[in-house]
């Protein structure tokens, strides 16, 4: 066949302007994203050769070889992997499969450095080679076709590249970089060698390199043609934890997960039992762009007797544990193990559960650590990935209690980081319950009027506003033997905390009222479920609750924003006897406009909306002039 040209698709030319122009810092990481490529084409050899031997062909031991060309200005990376066939190289190299483009983007126009680093995150890493390349081109062959069905890619980096079949009796790939001008220092042995001691020691493969000889005549070192190794080339988590240093420790974890920050913490041990298995657990320090997404896919790749399987195995981590990357590398499941088996199997079910378990354990030792900067860890931590972990409390019940235990909130007494055991610790005497107000923003719960009397009294009261909160307390009733109140919810009954005459003062009001409250009922019937005296408000004149068994107004506004139907239930309103503004009430000619006004405020100050605002105006104005 002859030569064809095809045009990059549109995001591709995106990428590779910005990659051409933008990326200054870490040049040299074209390397590693070239390595990694080479390295995930053996693994997917491997994987199918599982159930064809003869995709080895003549060639069992699968490895990358890094080659330079002092006189041409090339770098070749060659693999013995799976290889592309002509079509595959035409859709791999000239489209993104995967989404994010838009956020790579956007993350390097705020990046101040313009980091190549970020790049191989995004699953665009092949178009990094034309950082320090201005022509790629890249000859393969797939395992299993015949040498006649090989392929030759090439591109300048701009708007296209071509395409032409060739001849090549080995199978795999391998990428020839023709170097930029100015970019000699990568044609140098030394040099490539650092690099890859530095990205790509953890690589399961060997990888070549001519070895070198002094040349006596020309005064300088000479490549021989006998390769030799490296890299270690044995996976990081398969060596003994003594020999591995924090920083090979943190290096894998940036080329698993492409972040460029150090983790908060990592776990790795050999668990032996009823499944044995290898764990090497990372928790990251800043959350991905993609955090949100509950489908996204998991970052925990799964090794079977060190042959990669899979690199979104969910079924390993339970969906609130979404943001942990690592590795799993069991000795128990079988090698061709597929998806639906992963759901099903009890060895990934035992996997999950000491795996979630090392994970909670990591988090408890930041949050109960003597040392204050390891605290600090936890609570940066927390910021970014709370709300995910709250899932759990719903999610995962066996271990409700330890989560529990790991969540933060803000107060009546401080706005982060107050802990439920905390809580408890300050909890008045006589005080029985956990009391906490849900609303869209800190500022909101802060002057629900539902808080006075708890304010007054020097009760704390947790103030939560997180979308997750209303779910998750839906299924947290109690934490140390108290139950969790909403102060939202119910006649506010502050037990003991309540003296004999404040007791006696409110049954007084409420008899006294009782002739107003049948009228404000009648009044107020459609909009209001009961109306009565309340103790909870000491400025507020009036406010709104629920029983205890409806769902809040927040939830319900939630549900609907969300474009849920939320059960229609009316609210409870109740008044404080003691307010001038309901004083007022009593023989007033306005009763009627006064009555639905405070219904109407008490709706704006938890932040609801009024159905009928312009009548809620004309109420006011018509009280205003009166
Ligand atoms: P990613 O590696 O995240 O998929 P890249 O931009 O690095 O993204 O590579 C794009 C695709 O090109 C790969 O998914 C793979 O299909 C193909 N590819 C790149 N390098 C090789 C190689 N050495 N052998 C086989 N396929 C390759
Ligand atoms: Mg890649």
């Amino acid at each position: 066949m002859s030569k064809q040209t095809l045009s990059f698709q549109a995001e591709v030319k995106q990428i590779l302007h910005l990659v051409t122009h933008s990326l200054y810092s870490n040049k040299e990481i074209f390397l590693r994203e070239l390595i990694s490529n080479a390295s995930d084409a053996c693994d997917k050899l491997r994987f199918e050769a599982l159930n064809n031997a003869a995709l080895y062909e003549d060639a069992p031991n699968l490895e990358v070889r890094v080659a330079f060309d002092a006189e041409a200005k090339t770098i070749t990376i060659t693999d013995n992997g799976i290889g592309l066939s002509e079509s595959e190289a035409v859709a791999n190299l000239g489209t993104i499969a995967k989404s994010g483009t838009r956020e790579f983007m956007a993350k390097l126009e705020g990046d101040q450095k313009k980091d190549a680093n970020l790049i191989g995150q995004f699953g665009v890493g092949f178009y990094s080679g034309f950082i320090v390349a201005d022509r790629i081109t890249v000859e393969s062959r797939r395992a299993g076709l015949k040498p006649e069905e090989g392929v030759r890619w090439t591109s300048e980096g701009a708007g296209d590249f071509e395409v032409e079949t060739i001849t090549r009796p080995e199978r795999g790939t391998s990428v020839t970089l023709h170097l930029r001008e100015g970019e000699d220092e990568f044609l140098a042995a030394w040099k490539l060698r650092s690099i890859i001691g530095k990205y790509s020691d953890h690589i399961s493969l060997p990888i070549l390199m001519r070895k070198e000889e002094w040349d006596s005549e020309a005064g300088k070192q000479k490549l021989t043609d006998e390769w030799a190794p490296v890299n270690k080339a044995s996976a990081l988590w398969t060596r003994a934890k003594n020999d591995i240093t924090k920083e090979q420790y943190e290096e894998f974890y940036k080329q698993i997960s492409y972040d460029t920050e150090a983790p908060l913490a990592y776990t790795h041990n050999r668990v032996e039992g009823r499944s044995e298995y290898t764990q090497l657990l990372y928790i990251p320090a800043k959350a991905p762009f993609d955090l949100w997404n509950r489908d996204k896919r998991g970052g925990v790749k799964l090794y079977v007797k060190r042959v990669f399987i899979m690199d979104d195995a969910e079924a390993l981590m339970p969906v609130y544990l979404r943001f942990v990357k690592g590795v799993i590398d069991s000795a128990d499941l079988p090698l061709n193990v597929s998806r639906e088996l992963l759901q099903e199997s009890r060895d990934v079910k035992a996997i999950r559960e000491g795996s979630t378990k090392r994970v909670l354990s990591m988090l408890e030792s930041l949050a109960d650590s003597e040392d204050s900067a390891e605290r600090e860890k936890y609570a940066r931590f927390w910021k970014d990935f709370g709300a995910v972990l709250k899932e759990g409390v719903g999610e995962d019940h066996a271990n409700q209690e330890r989560l529990a235990k790991l969540l933060r909130f803000a107060s009546t007494q401080a706005d982060e980081g107050v802990s439920l055991s905390e809580y408890v610790k300050r909890m008045k005497e006589g005080q029985e319950a956990i009391y906490y107000i849900t609303a869209d923003t800190l500022a909101a719960a802060k002057s629900s009027p539902q808080l006075e009397i708890f304010r007054k009294k020097g009760i704390e009261v947790l103030l939560l506003t997180d979308r997750v909160d209303e779910w998750m307390l839906a299924h947290l009733f109690e934490f140390d033997g108290k139950p969790l109140q909403s102060v939202a919810k119910g006649a506010v009954d502050l037990g003991k905390l309540q003296d004999e005459e404040e007791k006696k003062k409110t049954e007084e009001a409420a008899e006294a009222f009782k002739p107003l409250l049948e009228k404000l009922k009648e009044t107020l019937k459609d909009r209001a479920k009961d109306v009565r005296v309340t103790t909870r408000l000491v400025d507020s004149p009036a406010c709104l609750v629920v029983d205890e068994g409806d769902i809040s107004g927040h939830l319900a506004r939630l549900l609907k924003q969300a474009g849920q139907d939320a059960p229609k239930g009316k609210p409870i309103l109740e008044v404080n006897a003691e307010h001038a503004l309901v004083k007022r009430l009593d023989g007033s000619a306005q009763f009627d406009d006064l009555a639905h006004i405070l219904f109407d405020q008490a709706l704006l100050a938890e932040g609801g909306q009024l159905e009928d605002p312009a009548a809620y105006v004309r109420r006011v104005n018509a009280l205003l002039t009166s």
